[in-house]
């Protein structure tokens, strides 16, 4: 059995180091467009006990994810300088890059090919190609996918920093051209994810459509100047980007299939984009446990497992990527506590009962109104 994987992201490496370790025998390989020392972005973020579905299939890789984890409890709001802090809803984080080479080294101790530098347009002679290319899969782009693209109309960019934040953190800001909000929290005991985010008009005002690098980070250090104590915004091929909520009718194709981002994408803004692809790698993973060399029938169950999670996070995260397309307005309507209940209700699953099981002090606070 001979298997082709495209991008050595999570969901490529994950799926490879699981079937290798499963199948001894059969030709694994994993071919990545970038040098294995790049990545884009610079941490990830876990919402708390998101990874322990790890364990059963990937302990090694469990273990040392934990171990290496910059973690806490809470989550914090701030706006007009208030800030608010939501019991009980924890978070973990760790660097992209560590993660992806923790990985590529378990596939190269398990004898996965992995060829690097090397950008596939035409597909791999194999009896099974996995699409992991995310969210501009070459791999989808064959015959047969059916994929549905909308766009959201917010402009974000992907930033580090080496201010150290205490917590997982929505800061909103307002400035002479519009509102702002960062999504910010430490993954290294030296670094900092800086995530800002605005809406088209206030992208536009600020001139941001039209600055170079340099520009826009010095803009947004202005913006967030008491937020980042003096220390600057760090790039990484780092542009404005609109976010695209990306879906699939169809997810295989003949002997091809899609998983992770270029499956379907998760926003941001709900932290699950890597443990959704990991949770993807895991599923066909053992989708061929159960189906050996029988490739359609593996693809089939694949997707009759994995299709309703998906489905349902999907809809989820699309509404609480809704909640951003608005945040300006409900930062004009609303206090630091009720704007953070607002975001906490934001995917319409969390009912008042669920928050107050999940963060009592926050929700006293709620009740008494202030
Ligand atoms: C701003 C931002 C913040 C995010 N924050 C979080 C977060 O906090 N937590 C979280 O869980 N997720 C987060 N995500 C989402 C997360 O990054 C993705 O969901 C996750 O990386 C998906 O993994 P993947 O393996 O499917 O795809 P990717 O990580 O995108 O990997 C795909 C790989 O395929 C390679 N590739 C593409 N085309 C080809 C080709 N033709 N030939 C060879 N190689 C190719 C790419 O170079 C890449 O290495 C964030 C995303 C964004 C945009």
């Amino acid at each position: 059995m001979r298997i082709r994987v495209v991008g050595a992201g999570p969901a490529g490496l994950l799926f490879a180091l699981l079937a290798k370790r499963r199948f001894p025998d059969w030709d694994i390989a994993v071919t990545e467009q970038n040098p294995p020392d790049a990545t884009f972005g610079f941490g990830v973020v876990f919402s708390q006990g998101a990874l322990a579905f790890l364990e059963r299939d990937a302990p090694d890789l469990h273990a040392a994810l934990a171990a290496r984890m910059e973690s806490w409890p809470m989550q914090r709001i701030v706006h007009r300088g208030e800030a608010v802090d939501i019991d009980g809803n924890g978070f973990s984080a760790i660097a992209r890059l560590q993660l992806i080479q923790f990985l590529q080294a378990l596939c190269r101790a398990e004898g996965v090919g992995l060829a690097f530098g090397r950008r596939l347009d035409a597909l791999p002679e194999a009896d099974l190609v996995v699409g992991a290319d995310g969210l501009n899969s070459v791999v989808r782009g064959t015959p047969g996918f059916a994929p549905k693209i909308e766009w959201l109309t917010n402009r974000f960019v992907w930033y580090g920093t080496r201010q150290r934040f205490e917590c997982l953190t929505l800061t909103f800001r307002d400035s002479a051209q519009g509102a702002f909000v960062a999504h910010h929290y430490r993954y290294s005991p030296e670094m900092s994810t800086f995530i800002v985010e605005c809406d088209a008009a206030t992208w536009q005002r600020a001139g941001l459509d039209r600055m170079g690098d340099a520009e826009s980070r010095a803009y947004c250090e202005r913006v967030f100047a008491a937020d980042l104590g003096g220390h600057a915004l760090v790039s990484n091929n780092s542009t404005w980007r609109q976010f695209p909520l990306l879906s699939n009718a169809v997810w295989s194709a003949g002997n091809r299939v899609l998983v992770g981002d270029a499956l379907r994408s998760m926003h941001f803004s709900i932290g699950s984009g890597t443990r959704l692809a990991f949770e993807d790698a895991i599923a066909l993973d053992r989708a061929l446990g159960e189906a050996g060399e029988d490739v359609p029938a593996a693809l089939a169950a694949f997707e009759r497992e994995r299709r309703p999670v998906v489905e349902k996070l999907f809809t989820a995260a699309a509404a609480s990527s809704w909640w951003y397309e608005e945040f300006p307005a409900r930062m004009a309507r609303f206090d630091a506590l009720r704007l953070a209940y607002d975001y906490m209700t934001r995917s319409g699953r969390m009912s008042d009962e669920r928050l107050c099981a999940l963060a009592p002090n926050f929700m006293s606070r709620i009740k008494k109104g202030s």
